[in-house]
């Protein structure tokens, strides 16, 4: 026994020996249970989800990154399954960047379907932010057809304030995975961020003398923003635009328009308006596009917009909107 015991104890030390002679090559495999951080000219190669995560992520990169965006930009991001085709994308990568398990819900069953020694590494952009849960307004709605229990609310991109801490989470992770480039990382992530913290005053000025005030979004997308600058959100869906509204809460949502002076109904350019529409026609409202940068359409990509430049389109709706009443 003993001596199994010494023979077992000399062979953990030759293998240690060994690793620290081929250094690289242990590290990766044995201080991790991932792909360990990319060596020599390799460039890191980074999957993100849908758009905003590889916005963010491409201003930390710059070229010193392959960033991919997985979830096409004009596709609705809420329903989307990847293919065999994505699997195969995501398992060759050094990163995986999403936004968070409420929203990508299918990235917690991909993470435990791939050997852990050759998947990349799972980046949550909002993990660390205080997720809010589910607005009560849908909550006392007709049952669901999935009941997912107190969804909490994944749209943190939204409020430019959360942004920063997406972009900062992020920054940590490339840093982390591909030490050799931290320098430009960490100047690159600052040069985004100085945008973001000025988005978001320009939001904390302009919507400071409408405080309390209410606005209908076609789904409850923008909790944290409406949060952040002390507005109100009184969605017509929920938390995904599948789920429709009952007939009951469009004739509630119809009296509360009336009763608190609402002339516009926002909706959005990927999921069908169709709803948002029916009550704007039905109260004889407006309609106006609130964008959710769930994705760009064709057309916004075309004009070469970006996360700031819509974030500042939607800042001049709200106040348009907000300084009618
Ligand atoms: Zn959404």
């Amino acid at each position: 026994m003993k001596k199994n015991k010494l023979m077992k104890m000399i062979k953990t030390g030759i293998v240690t020996l060994a690793c620290l002679t081929f250094i690289s090559g242990c590290s990766s495999k044995e201080t991790t249970n991932e792909k360990g951080s990319v060596d020599g000219d390799k460039k890191l190669h980074i999957v993100t989800t849908f758009y905003p995560m590889y916005e963010f992520t491409k201003s930390i990169a710059g070229d010193q990154a392959i960033v991919d965006l997985l979830i096409p930009a004009s596709s609705e991001p809420h329903a989307w399954e990847p293919s065999p085709k994505d699997m195969a994308n995501i398992q060759k990568a050094d990163l995986l960047v999403y936004n968070s398990p409420f929203f990508e819900t299918w990235v917690p069953k991909v993470e435990e379907s791939l050997d852990k020694n050759k998947r990349p590494s799972f980046i949550e952009a909002s993990e660390g932010v205080t997720l809010m849960e589910g607005t009560a307004e849908e909550e006392d709605g007709e049952e669901h057809d999935h009941d997912h229990g107190h969804a909490m609310d994944p749209h943190v991109w939204l409020s430019p304030a959360l942004a920063q801490k997406e972009v900062e989470t992020i920054t940590a992770a490339l840093v982390k995975k591909d030490p050799k480039n931290k320098e430009v990382y960490e100047k690159n992530s600052q040069d985004y961020i100085r945008q973001l913290t000025s988005l978001d005053q320009s939001f904390r000025d302009s919507l400071k003398e409408y405080a309390g005030k209410e606005i209908i979004t076609q789904h409850a997308a923008f909790g944290y923003l409406t949060k952040e600058y002390g507005l109100k959100q009184v969605p017509i869906a929920g938390l995904s635009p599948e789920e429709e509204p009952s007939a009951a809460r469009l004739a509630e949502l119809k009296t509360f328009a009336q009763e608190h002076n609402l002339h516009t109904i926002y909706f959005e350019e990927l999921a069908s308006p169709k709803v948002a529409q029916t009550l704007a026609s039905e109260i004889g409202a407006k309609t106006k596009v609130l964008n959710t940068l769930e994705g760009l359409s064709k057309a916004e990509q075309e004009k070469g917009l970006n996360y700031i430049e819509i974030m500042k389109n939607n800042l001049k709706s709200l106040v348009e909107t907000l300084s009618e009443k």
